[in-house]
C-alpha cells in the first residue's frame, strides 16, 4: 500500500472483485423492498463518450445510493445493437453488421466495466441477438392477431440514383445523404402498429406521471396533438357529393372563404379536370407530392397553392366559395380539407394575402374595433361572434359546441375529436433488423409465421450494396419459402422492423432476461415493474418513450404486463459542453492539437498559428471539441470521472468541461488518500465516536457538522438528485476534519471524532467513488465490505443547535441571563448582552469602560459610577 493515491490500481482490483463474486446480481425478494434504475441503453457505436460517461454515472450513484438504504435494486445494462451504421460499415468496409457490432460491444463493455458501474451482467442483453428479437417477432404476430399490427400504402424517402429508400435522418437538405440526389417521396405498402388506438390513454395517463419532467410532458401532449372540433359537409358545386372538411374552430365558419386541399386528396385532380387549370393543378401535384410531409408541414415554408378551378358551398352561408390546393394542407391530418379562414388562421391568412382571397372578420376581441383593412395578421384568439347570422353576440367559446350542434342536427357533419398522432410505421428496407415474421402466398394471402418457427432469423448470403430496396430480397435461402398454410411456393416479407421497437419492451425483458420461452416472466415483470428511476437523453422525449408506454399498454392488454405506466420516475440529464478551437488553416482542432497554454494562448499544432477559442458547445465529433473518457479515466481513474461529472451540474443541467475541475476532483480524492493512510494506525486505537462521551464544545461543534452533512447528502440525493451540492457538503465536512487533524489537539477524545468523521464521509462517498472508498475501508481495518455497509443515519440529538446560557454582570452583579447559540462569536454575544432590557436598566446613560468575556459562560459590563 502506498502512501500515494494510485487510482489504477484501486480501481482493478475493486472491478475484479466484484466481477469475480458477481456483486451486483440480483433476484426477487418479497421480504425487501425492491428498486429498479435504468439508463438508456446505448447503441454499440464504437466508444463510449462523455454523455455516456456522464448518464450511466448518475444511474450507478442512485443504484449504490439505494442498495445502502436497503433496496433490492436491479440496475442491469444491454445494447441497443440494430441500426443503420452497422449496416453502413458494411457498405463501405466490407465487415458484416454482426460482426461490427458485436466487436464494439466487447470494446464497450470493458469500457463501461472500468467505470466500476454496479451492473447486474447476468441481465445483459443485445437486441441484434436471435434470443432477443424472436420475441419482437412473437409480440408482433399478437399485435397482428388483434389487428395491432396492419399493412398499408405510405410514403417513404426514395434516392433515384442509389435506387434506395432512405431513413428521415439519411435526408440532408432533401438530398440523399451519400449521392446528394433530389429525394423523392415513393408509395410503397407498409406495416404499421396502430397507437393510435391508444392515443386517448396515452394521453390522460400523462396526469399520472408525476415523477416526469414537464417539458417531456408537453412535448408528449403535443405529439399526441388531441384536438376537438367538427366535420363539416361543403356541397359541390357542379359535381356530386361533398367536400368533408375537419376544423377545431368551428366558431369562424362564417369567415371561412375558401377551401385548402392537400395535394394527396382524392379529389385535388379530378376538380379540376376539363376546366383551364388542369394544366397547373397536375403541375402543382407532380412537384408538392416530391416534398415530404414533415417538411411541407415545418412553419418557415412558404406557403403555396393553385386555384382547381372548382366550388363548393359554405353551408352557413350559403356562399360558393373557391377550391384550392395547399402545400400546407396534409392527408395525414383531418381529413386532407380545411376551411379557410384567413381573419383568424395565420396561414390562411398569408395564403389569401397571396392569391388575393376575401378575408372575412367574425371574432371581435372584447373592446376591440378591428377591421379586415386595417388587420396585419389572423386574429386568433377569443371574442365574439359578429357577422355570424343567429350565432352573432354568442362568446366564440359557446359558439364552437353550438355551430358543431347545429351542423349535428342539420345532417350537415358532426362533432369530432382528432389526434395529431399517426400510427406507426414499422417497415423498414434494411437488413440490419428484426425480419417481419410474415409470408406471403399466392393462394393463402398474408399468413403470419407460426409460433413455433421463430426466430425467423437474419441470412448471412446478402451483400452490402447500398442500392435497391430491401437487402433481404436478394437472398434466395431466405426469401423464398414454403407457405405454411398450403405448402405451396411462398415468398418472406423481406423488410425489417424500426429499431424503435427493440427499445420498447427492453426493460421487461431485463426482468428475466434468459428466459427461453417467452418474452418475460410474468411475475417476475410484476415483482420489478415498474422502472422506478428511468435516465436518459432529452432526445427520447418524444419518440422511445411513447412507444414503450404504447407497448406496456398493449402488453397488458395481452395480459403480459401488470403495469399501466413503464417509468414512474424520468430524469434528462443536461449535455455535455466544451468550448471549441479553431485554426484559420486547419479548421476545428481537438484539444489535443493545441501547443502553448492559457496565458501565452493556445497555438495550432501544426501550423503555430493562434487559435480562435469559439462558444462552448455540446461535444460533438464534428466541432472536435470532445474528451475522450478512455483517456480521461487513463490519466485520473474513473473516481475521478465520476467524482467530476457529477460534482460540476446537478444532473438535468448541461455540464461544461474544465480541465481545472477534473484536476480539483483528483486532488480531493488525493487528499483523503493521504490523511486517511497518514492516520490510520493513530485511528486503529480507538473506536469512533458515538455521542456517549463528554466532548469539548469544539468536538460537539465538529460532531454536529457531520451529522449535519449526513442529513444534507441524504436529502440531496433522495429524490432530487443534488449531486454536486451533496458532494460539496463532504468536501466541506473534510476541509474541516482535516484541519482538525492536523491541529494539534490529537488527544484520544478528538480522534474518535475524527474517526467518525472520516468513516462518515468515506460512506457517503461510495455511491460516487466507489473504487477508493472501498479501499479506505478496508485501509481503516473494517472486516466487512462496505458495498455491504447500511447507509448512516444522523443523530438527532447531535445535529441539534447547542445552545449556551450566559451570565450577564454589571460591574460584578448578576443583572441578566441570555441564551445564545453555541456556535456564535463573542462580538454576537456581548452585543445580545449590552441590549438585554434588564441590562440597560443598569448600564442606561453611563459610559461602558470595558466589557469582559468568560468564554461560553459569563460577560461583565464595566461602567463608571
Ligand atoms: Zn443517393
Ligand atoms: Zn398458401
Ligand atoms: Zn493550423
Amino acid at each position: 500500500m502506498k502512501e500515494r493515491y494510485q487510482a489504477k490500481a484501486i480501481e482493478e482490483k475493486w472491478q475484479r472483485i466484484w466481477a469475480e463474486g458477481r456483486s451486483f446480481h440480483v433476484r426477487e425478494d418479497v421480504t425487501r423492498p425492491k428498486y429498479y434504475v435504468l439508463e438508456m441503453f446505448p447503441y454499440p457505436s464504437g466508444r463510449i463518450h462523455m454523455g455516456h460517461v456522464r448518464n450511466y454515472s448518475i444511474g450507478d450513484v442512485v443504484a449504490r445510493y439505494k442498495r445502502m438504504r436497503g433496496f433490492n435494486v436491479l440496475h442491469p445494462m444491454g445494447w441497443d445493437a440494430f441500426g443503420l451504421p452497422a449496416e453502413n460499415a458494411a457498405i463501405e468496409r466490407g465487415v458484416h453488421p454482426q460482426a461490427w457490432t458485436e466487436e464494439n460491444i466487447v470494446y464497450m463493455k470493458t469500457q463501461l466495466k472500468r467505470m466500476g458501474l454496479s451492473y447486474d451482467w447476468d441481465r445483459e442483453v443485445a437486441t441484434c441477438q436471435p434470443e432477443y428479437y424472436r420475441w419482437n417477432q412473437w409480440i408482433f404476430l399478437q399485435f397482428f392477431k388483434k389487428g395491432l399490427a396492419y399493412k398499408k400504402n405510405s410514403f417513404v424517402n426514395w434516392c433515384p440514383s442509389c435506387e434506395t429508400v432512405l431513413a428521415n435522418e439519411q435526408v440532408v437538405d432533401g438530398a440523399c445523404w451519400r449521392c446528394d440526389s433530389a429525394v423523392v417521396q415513393k408509395e410503397l405498402e407498409q406495416w404499421f402498429f396502430r397507437i393510435t388506438d391508444y392515443a386517448e390513454e396515452l394521453l390522460s395517463d400523462l396526469d399520472k406521471l408525476e415523477g416526469w419532467p414537464d417539458k417531456v410532458l408537453i412535448m408528449q401532449r403535443n405529439w399526441i396533438g388531441k384536438s376537438t372540433g367538427a366535420e363539416i359537409d361543403f356541397p359541390l358545386v357542379g359535381h356530386e357529393g361533398a367536400l368533408r372538411i375537419f376544423t377545431t374552430r368551428p366558431d369562424t365558419i362564417f369567415g371561412a372563404t375558401f377551401v385548402s386541399l392537400a395535394v394527396e386528396h382524392p379529389l385535388a385532380q379530378t376538380l379540376a379536370r376539363g376546366t383551364p387549370q388542369q394544366q397547373a393543378v397536375e403541375d402543382f401535384i407532380a412537384r408538392i407530392r416530391k416534398i415530404s410531409q414533415a417538411r411541407r408541414d415545418e412553419e418557415e415554408t412558404e406557403k403555396e397553392g393553385v386555384f382547381t378551378g372548382a366550388y363548393c358551398r359554405n353551408p352557413f352561408t350559403g356562399e360558393n366559395i373557391p377550391i384550392y390546393l395547399a402545400n400546407f394542407v396534409l392527408m395525414e391530418y383531418g381529413t386532407g380539407a380545411v376551411m379557410a379562414v384567413p381573419a383568424h388562421d395565420q396561414r390562411d391568412f398569408e395564403f389569401a394575402k397571396k392569391y388575393r382571397l376575401p378575408i372575412r372578420l367574425v371574432i371581435q376581441p372584447a373592446g376591440h374595433d378591428l377591421t379586415t383593412e386595417t388587420l396585419s395578421e389572423a386574429y386568433v384568439d377569443e371574442g365574439v361572434m359578429v357577422e355570424s347570422g343567429a350565432f352573432s353576440g354568442l362568446p366564440n367559446t359557446e359558439g364552437k359546441e353550438k355551430i358543431a350542434a347545429f351542423a349535428e342536427s342539420k345532417g350537415w357533419g358532426k362533432r369530432e375529436i382528432r389526434y395529431r398522432l399517426r400510427d406507426w410505421g414499422v417497415s423498414r428496407q434494411r437488413y440490419w433488423g428484426t425480419p417481419i415474421p410474415i409470408i406471403y402466398c399466392d393462394g393463402c394471402g398474408t399468413v403470419p409465421v407460426p409460433e413455433a418457427q421463430l426466430p425467423v432469423e437474419l441470412p448471412k448470403d446478402v451483400p452490402f450494396t447500398g442500392k435497391g430496396g430491401s437487402p433481404l430480397r436478394e437472398s434466395k435461402l431466405f426469401s423464398q419459402v414454403a407457405c405454411p398454410k398450403c405448402g405451396g411456393a411462398a415468398r418472406r416479407e423481406t423488410d425489417t422492423m424500426d429499431t424503435f421497437v427493440d427499445s420498447s419492451w427492453y426493460f421487461l425483458r431485463y426482468t428475466s432476461a434468459r428466459l427461453p420461452t417467452a418474452p418475460f416472466d410474468v411475475d417476475h415483470a410484476q415483482y420489478w415493474m415498474a422502472v422506478d428511476q428511468y435516465i436518459g437523453g432529452v432526445e427520447h422525449a418524444v419518440l422511445h418513450l411513447l412507444y414503450a408506454r404504447f407497448f406496456t399498454k398493449a402488453l397488458r392488454d395481452l395480459g403480459l404486463a401488470k403495469v399501466d405506466e413503464p417509468f414512474t420516475n424520468l430524469l434528462t440529464q443536461g449535455m455535455v459542453s466544451k468550448e471549441t478551437y479553431r485554426c484559420e488553416d486547419h479548421g476545428w482542432l481537438f484539444p489535443g492539437d493545441l501547443v502553448g497554454s492559457e496565458k501565452e494562448g493556445w497555438r495550432c499544432a501544426e501550423c503555430g498559428r493562434p487559435v480562435t477559442i469559439g462558444r462552448v458547445e455540446k461535444m460533438s465529433k464534428s466541432k472536435r471539441n470532445i474528451i475522450d473518457p478512455e483517456d480521461l479515466i487513463g490519466r485520473y481513474g474513473a473516481d475521478t470521472a465520476r467524482l467530476f461529472t457529477l460534482f460540476a451540474a446537478p444532473p438535468e443541467k448541461d455540464l461544461e468541461w474544465s480541465d481545472q475541475g477534473v484536476e480539483g476532483a483528483y486532488r480531493f480524492l488525493s487528499r483523503l488518500w493521504r490523511l486517511i493512510y497518514q492516520q490510520r494506525n493513530l485511528w486503529a486505537q480507538v473506536p469512533p465516536a458515538n455521542g456517549a462521551t463528554e466532548q469539548s464544545a469544539e468536538l460537539r461543534d465538529l460532531r454536529r457538522t457531520i451529522h449535519r452533512t449526513i442529513k444534507k447528502v441524504s436529502d440531496d440525493i433522495d429524490g432530487r438528485f443534488h449531486f454536486n451540492t451533496a458532494i460539496a457538503a463532504i468536501m466541506e465536512l473534510f476541509n474541516g476534519l482535516s484541519a482538525a487533524a492536523q491541529g494539534d489537539s490529537q488527544s484520544r477524545a478528538a480522534t474518535d471524532v475524527i474517526k467518525e468523521g472520516t468513516e462518515t464521509i468515506i460512506i457517503l462517498l461510495a455511491p460516487f467513488v466507489p473504487h477508493i472508498a472501498n479501499e479506505l475501508w478496508e485501509l481503516l481495518g473494517h472486516d466487512d465490505r462496505l458495498d455491504q455497509v447500511s447507509w448512516p443515519t444522523y443523530s438527532e440529538v447531535a445535529i441539534e443547535e447547542e445552545k449556551l446560557l450566559i451570565v450577564v454582570q454589571v460591574n460584578g452583579k448578576v443583572r441578566g441571563k441570555i441564551t445564545v447559540p453555541a456556535d456564535v462569536t463573542q462580538e454576537y454575544i456581548e452585543t445580545n448582552a449590552l441590549a438585554d432590557p434588564r441590562v440597560i436598566g443598569f448600564i442606561d446613560g453611563k459610559s461602558v469602560r470595558r466589557v469582559v468575556y468568560v468564554p461560553r459562560r459569563l460577560v461583565n459590563v464595566v461602567v463608571e459610577g
